[in-house]
């Protein structure tokens, strides 16, 4: 029976691997680091739980619920404090609570009353059909005004991307806002009318979508999947190069005791865009012109460096009860945002003190991500001092740097889907899954790990059958 080649054991990778694994296709999966989880990472530490990467799972489809349970991890489910459900942006260098009811828009100091009457206008300005690609910048300026890109859409594209508002495609790195102005006219008008439909989809708008973690963070998720994949993990080995020929993908990699290769009936891509313009891959249509890949290398992943400070709660004037706050770029702070990780869950930190997690650098300051740990606790606890009234040391400090963060689906970001289409066409047996063709977000990338277990089992069903019968 031919076996899956699935290189990365961040949690795409893992979730296919698990899959077929479940149906019975053999499978290996390559790690080039350490560890597995990719850019997920919780520490547990002096009774703190620092979680450097993603703090919540998004539960946006019923697939990502059946996951855990098929993991047998329903037990270790951790849903939130449901008192954590207030989230602040940042106005007037302080955070306010953003409305929890849509009336409340109407009377929260978030926004002038010109703001708030652009959005009462909203549904009745005309939707752009001339199929140019727009900013996301460009597209809320066209549909609301400028002080509502500002002081609101900066914040959340920071929090979701750490991105620059005026880079990032509205139709690729928004494709839901895009589509409601296509099918409905009207953002607002499609959110009042899109629910019903979204319903019957089984889908559930990431804004609504309840969010959970584990006991030890979402670590554990990666964890379990590997430990149920055994010996199929092979860390310290980057996969380098691959050789299609004769239905079979020879695939080379460097581990720990040098150079060797194995051959696998299909090969999955679960690693960064970078990493995959450095693949050298060779196949048999055209065995002497390598599979062109440099160009994904263009797809940009800012840096950013996640900050985690444990407080005594006496030294912390804010309540920190919430979800956390938001920093658009106007009020001019050095911190993208802040979770409160310990009102959020409870365990993560000792009783009487806040686990709080802030994020450095992004597409707004690039260059600050990359600072020593000693100066971006400084950076953060000026900046946590003025937001939410901090004093004193922390009584814990814990930094991560991410030197490629999260991919910036850019406008243009179009190229690089075709493209991906185009070199899965190619090269039959070998496919793309994950951060960087399927979404962002921890969920998405859960998506794309089911989605191409079921594609590569697909074309597998038949070709195991004649090995069997063969
Ligand atoms: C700081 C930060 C905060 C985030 N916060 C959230 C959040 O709160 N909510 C949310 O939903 N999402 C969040 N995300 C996004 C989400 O975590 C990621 O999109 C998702 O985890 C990506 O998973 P992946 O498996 O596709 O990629 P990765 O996690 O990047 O894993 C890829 C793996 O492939 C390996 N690899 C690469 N090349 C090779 C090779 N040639 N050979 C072998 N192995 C290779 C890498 O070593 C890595 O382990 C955050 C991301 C970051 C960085």
């Amino acid at each position: 029976m031919k076996s899956v080649a699935i290189i990365g054991a961040g949690i795409t990778g893992l979730t296919a691997a698990f899959y077929l694994k479940r149906k019975g296709v053999s499978v290996t999966v390559y790690e080039a680091s350490g560890r597995v989880g990719g850019v997920i990472q919780s520490l547990r530490k002096d009774g703190y739980l620092a979680e450097f990467g993603p703090n919540t799972l998004l539960e946006t489809s019923p697939k990502i619920g059946q996951l855990v349970r098929d993991a047998g991890l329903q037990s270790r489910r951790l849903d939130p404090d449901p008192s954590a459900e207030a989230r602040y942006v940042v106005r007037y260098r302080r955070p306010v609570e953003m409305p929890a009811k849509p009336l409340g828009f109407f009377t929260t100091e978030l926004f002038s009353l010109k703001a708030k009457l652009a959005v009462l206008r909203e549904p009745f300005i005309k939707p752009r059909r001339d199929g140019v690609e727009e900013s996301i910048a460009q597209f809320v300026v066209r549909r609301f005004n400028q002080e509502f890109l500002d002081h609101a859409i900066d914040a959340l594209v920071a929090g979701i991307y750490a991105g620059d508002p005026y880079k990032l495609s509205v139709t690729h790195a928004f494709p839901k806002l895009k589509a409601l102005e296509d099918n409905y006219g009207s953002m607002i008008k499609g959110q009042l009318l899109g629910g019903r439909e979204r319903k019957k989809r089984g889908e559930v708008a990431k804004d609504r979508a309840p969010k959970f973690s584990f006991d030890e963070g979402l670590q554990v998720l990666p964890d379990v999947l590997a430990t149920q994949l055994g010996d199929a993990v092979k860390l310290y080995t980057p996969v380098t190069r691959m050789l299609e020929t004769d239905d079979h993908w020879t695939v080379h990699t460097q581990g720990v005791n040098g150079e060797s290769c194995a051959k696998h009936g299909a090969v999955i891509f679960c690693g960064t865009a970078s990493k995959l313009a450095e693949l050298k891959i060779a196949y048999s249509q055209r065995p002497n012109v390598p599979l062109e890949l440099s160009a994904f290398a263009e797809i940009r992943y800012p840096p950013v460096a996640s900050v985690v400070l444990g407080f005594r709660r006496e030294d912390v004037a804010h309540s920190c009860s919430g979800f956390g706050m938001l920093i658009p770029k106007i009020e001019g702070f050095k911190i993208l945002g802040t979770i409160f990780s310990s009102s959020l869950f409870p365990n993560r930190a000792p009783a009487g003190h806040h686990t709080l997690t802030s994020y450095i650098g992004g597409e707004r300051y690039p260059e600050l991500a990359s600072l020593p740990a000693e100066k971006l606790y400084e950076i953060v606890c000026e900046d946590l001092r003025v937001l939410l009234g901090v004093r004193g040391q922390p009584t814990f400090q814990h930094c991560v740097f991410y030197p490629h963060a999260i991919p910036q689906y850019n406008v243009g970001y179009g190229r690089f889907k075709d493209l991906m289409n185009v070199v899965e066409a190619q090269a039959p047996g070998f496919f793309l899954a994950g951060h960087y063709r399927d979404g962002v977000s921890l969920s998405d990338s859960i998506l794309s790990g089911i989605n191409v277990a079921d594609r590569v089992a697909g074309i597998l069903q038949p070709r195991m059958d004649t090995d069997k019968h063969g």
